[in-house]
C-alpha cells in the first residue's frame, strides 16, 4: 500500500473504545472513507486502538479486506517471557499489526519511561517488522524558552541510540509537541514545518541522505479536519498522529479527506 512519504494519517484511540466499540468505530470508518470517495491509494489511514481491541480489529479488517491498517500504542521492550502484563512485538505482528507507537508523552510521563526504554521499544518494534511511530516534543516551558528543537533533537537522538541508518528503514517520528496534545491547542503550521525541517536535517547530519528523504515525519497535538491542510502544506510534514479526532469513524474520514485536499 506504500511508498516511502506516503501520507500518513493514523488515529491513536488511547484508552478509549472496548472491543465492541471498535468494530463499529472502524466499520464507520470504512463506510464514511468509501462515501467520500476518498483516494486510499494516496494515504496510509491507521487505527491504533487499545490492545483488547486489536483482535477484532483484524478480523473486520481482514474478513472485510478493507483498505486500511491497524496497529498497538505501546508494545514491550521484551522477548517473550516473564514481564507480567507486557505485550510482545512479536504478539503485535502476529496479529497483522503494522504500526506501534513508541514514547508517547503519556507513557513517558505515566510510565516514566526513559528515553534508554524507548530506544529499547524501537528496536524490539523493528526487529519483529513492525513500524514504530517515535514520538518526540517539547514541553510548554521549553517552547517558551526557546530551546524546543535543542530538546526534540536531543530527545530523538537518545531514542534511536544504537540504532544504524539500515535498522531504522521504513522507521516513522511522530513531532508532538506536549502542550498541544487534547489541549485544543494546536502549534502553527510553521512551528511544525520549523520542527520537522530540523528533525529531518539531523537525520540527514547522522544517518545521510537516504534515510532523511525517506522517514515520514507526522505532526500531532489537537489536529482536526480544520487545521489538518494548513499542518500538511510543509513537504517535511507527512501526515498527522490524530488523538480525540480519530475516535468517531465519519469524522476521521473528514479528516482524512481534508487531509488528501479533495
Ligand atoms: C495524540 O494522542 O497523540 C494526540 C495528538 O492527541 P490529540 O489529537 O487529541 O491532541
Amino acid at each position: 500500500m506504500s511508498t516511502a512519504r506516503t501520507l500518513l494519517l493514523a488515529g491513536n484511540w488511547k484508552m478509549n473504545l472496548d472491543h465492541l466499540e471498535a468494530i463499529s468505530t472502524v466499520q464507520k470508518l470504512a463506510w464514511a472513507l468509501r462515501d467520500a470517495k476518498v483516494d486510499l491509494t494516496a494515504v496510509d489511514v491507521v487505527v491504533l486502538p487499545p490492545f483488547t481491541d486489536i483482535r477484532s480489529v483484524q478480523t473486520l479488517v481482514q474478513g472485510d479486506k478493507l483498505w486500511l491498517r491497524y496497529g498497538a500504542q505501546d508494545v514491550s521492550r521484551h522477548e517473550p517471557g516473564a514481564h507480567t502484563g507486557e505485550i510482545a512485538a512479536t504478539f503485535l505482528s502476529r496479529l497483522g499489526c503494522t504500526y506501534v507507537v513508541v514514547g508517547h508523552s503519556e507513557r513517558r510521563a505515566d510510565n516514566h519511561e526513559t528515553n534508554d526504554v524507548v530506544a529499547a521499544k524501537v528496536k524490539a518494534a523493528l526487529g519483529h517488522d513492525l513500524v514504530p511511530i517515535l514520538c518526540v516534543g517539547e514541553s510548554l516551558d521549553q517552547r517558551e524558552d526557546g530551546t524546543h528543537v535543542e530538546f526534540t533533537l536531543a530527545q530523538l537522538e537518545e531514542s534511536l541510540a544504537g540504532l544504524s541508518a539500515e535498522d531504522l528503514t521504513g522507521l516513522v517520528i511522530a513531532y508532538e509537541p506536549v502542550w498541544a496534545i487534547g489541549t485544543g491547542k494546536t502549534a502553527t503550521a510553521e512551528d511544525a514545518a520549523e520542527m520537522a525541517a530540523a528533525i529531518r536535517g539531523w537525520l540527514r547530519e547522522i544517518y545521510g541522505d537516504s534515510l532523511a528523504e525517506s522517514t515520514r515525519i507526522l505532526y500531532g497535538g489537537s489536529v482536526k479536519t480544520d487545521n489538518v491542510a494548513d499542518i500538511l502544506v510543509s513537504d517535511d510534514v507527512d501526515g498527522a498522529l490524530v488523538g480525540g479526532a480519530s475516535l468517531s469513524g465519519p469524522d476521521f474520514a473528514a479528516l482524512c479527506k481534508a487531509a488528501v485536499g479533495q
